[in-house]
């Protein structure tokens, strides 16, 4: 089965009023274990709004997500949350680390909630960290890191509890255009090095072009770009 798969999605934004916005007309996506997709859209395209509902923090109005094969449609609400925590990881533009804590506990707290021994969180973060290249930023809190620093420990945060899958939304948008190349490239280690599959939604073509598979969001439907 695939890891992600989304078929026929529909969405609008304030339904049966005036102000009416479709955004999702039918869109179509599915990812392969290990595989890594770019996501490119136009501003205002309907990028944030996808990637919510494959990671099940929105509904669609029609149409069906499944997580490696299963339909997610009929679950209540703790369910879809619980199957979010196992399986998905998100990165956002704006890396909202826990500021009073420091990058090693930042990472090891998803751990420690998912009920994994403060030893393991411990060692876990720490083999993470060392990956990004950030392992002796470990005692900073995020404040004392730079901007790229910031963004390489929301990578080790997302991947905490080895989801299978990980959304990425605009992960380096807000770098300069030389550190968002590195944290890009550590982002793509990562990813690649441990096996999982993402849909990561960048602007930058050139980032694009280095993953598996380029898709692109616009009018509501998703099509291949070659
Ligand atoms: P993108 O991430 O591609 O910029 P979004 O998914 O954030 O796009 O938004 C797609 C469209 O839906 C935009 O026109 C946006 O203004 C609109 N939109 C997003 N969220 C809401 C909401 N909660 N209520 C009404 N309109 C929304
Ligand atoms: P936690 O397990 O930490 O309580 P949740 O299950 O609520 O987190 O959410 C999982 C991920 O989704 C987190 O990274 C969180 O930042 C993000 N998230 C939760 N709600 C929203 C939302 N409404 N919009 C965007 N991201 C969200």
């Amino acid at each position: 089965d695939p890891v992600l798969s989304l078929s026929g999605l529909t969405k609008s934004y304030k339904r049966g009023t005036p102000g009416e916005v479709t955004v999702l007309r039918g869109a179509d996506l599915e990812i392969a274990a290990g595989e890594v997709v770019a996501l490119v859209a136009p501003s205002g395209a309907g990028k944030s709004t996808l990637l919510h509902i494959a990671g099940l923090l929105d509904t669609p109005d029609s149409g069906i997500v499944r997580i490696s094969g299963q339909d997610m449609s009929g679950r209540s609400d703790r369910r879809r949350t619980a199957t979010r925590r196992r399986d998905v990881g998100f990165v956002y533009q704006f890396h909202h680390l826990l500021p009073e804590f420091t990058a090693l506990e930042n990472v090891a707290l998803p751990q420690l909630a998912n009920g994994a021994s403060e030893a393991e969180a411990q060692a876990r973060a720490t083999d993470l960290l060392a990956r990004v290249g950030v392992a002796e930023r470990a005692d900073h809190r995020p404040a004392a890191l730079s901007g790229g620093e910031q963004q390489r420990v929301a990578f080790c945060r997302a991947l905490a509890n080895a989801p299978r899958l990980l959304l990425a939304d605009e992960p380096t948008g807000n770098l300069d255009p030389g550190t968002s190349d590195q944290v890009f490239g550590a982002l793509m280690d990562l990813v690649t090095g441990t096996g999982m599959s993402a849909l990561i939604a960048t602007h930058n073509l050139e980032l694009a072009a280095r993953m598996d598979r380029v898709l692109r969001l616009e009018d509501g439907a998703i099509t291949p770009v070659e």
